[in-house]
């Protein structure tokens, strides 16, 4: 199902340009109404569930229900992050919570290396190798197929 705002606890980022969830959606789906000042998702049959918005939203006020082989049927999941880790609080129909705490990062932040300090040599999109082979396999030169 796709994300939707819990509009009581949306406060529209408080006017910002951006909102933080128009900033973090990759599919450009959140809006905000600025009479209103509250986000919606202007076009959910686009969302993906990818949670990006749930998680960056500094209210809380973005939810996701999750599909059956994530949650049970029903329950909510709510992020809450810290600069090193990230809780998920999981509230199940019966009111039961449980909560799961995940480190988010190995790297600090504004550390992370793009093509992880690989030596990367081919800029041929064609090319079957993916970005960072053959040397994040540990090897110089990939087994091929001899014709
Ligand atoms: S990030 Fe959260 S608080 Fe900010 S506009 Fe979006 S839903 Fe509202
Ligand atoms: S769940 Fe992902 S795709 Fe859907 S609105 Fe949020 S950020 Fe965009």
């Amino acid at each position: 199902m796709p994300s939707f705002v819990i509009a009581e606890k949306c406060d529209g980022c408080k006017g910002q340009d951006k909102t933080a969830c128009m900033y973090i959606c990759p599919n450009d789906l959140m809006v905000l109404d600025r009479e209103i000042m509250k986000a919606t998702n202007r076009d959910v049959s686009q969302c993906w569930e990818c949670y990006c918005c749930v998680k960056i939203c500094p209210q809380q006020a973005i939810d996701v229900r999750g599909y059956a082989d994530f949650v049970p049927m029903g329950a909510s999941c709510v992020p809450l992050r810290s600069s090193d880790s990230i809780m998920w609080t999981v509230k199940f129909r019966n009111g039961m919570l449980k909560r799961f705490k995940f480190p988010i990062r190995t790297t600090a932040e504004g550390e992370a290396v793009p093509d992880g300090g690989y030596t990367v040599d081919q800029d041929d999109l064609n090319n079957q190798l993916l970005f960072t082979e053959p040397y994040s396999v540990g090897t110089a030169e990939l087994p091929a197929l001899k014709k």
